[in-house]
């Protein structure tokens, strides 16, 4: 269910070492702190789920490339059907 593909080859700076790899997010169960890695040659926009590290429930994870570089990465729970 991705929105926007088309947008994805605009100017982005991988490879200038200033795109983020990695985001500390607060998990929305258990209220720790998980550091996770992003993947940033998936796309400026993008969603998934990833499970916390501490207590395994499953994250719905919105990771949203900034034109500098910088990962907007916003957590919320998953199991909200
Ligand atoms: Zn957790």
């Amino acid at each position: 269910m991705s929105e926007h593909d088309d947008e994805l080859d605009e100017e982005f700076p991988l490879g200038n070492g200033t795109v983020e790899t990695e985001a500390t997010v607060l998990c929305p169960y258990c209220g720790e702190i998980n550091e996770i890695a992003l993947d940033p040659g998936s796309g400026r926009q993008q969603e998934y789920v990833e499970d916390c590290q501490v207590c395994c429930r499953p994250w719905r994870l919105v990771v949203t490339y900034l034109p500098d570089g910088t990962a907007d990465v916003s957590v919320e729970a998953d199991d909200l059907r």
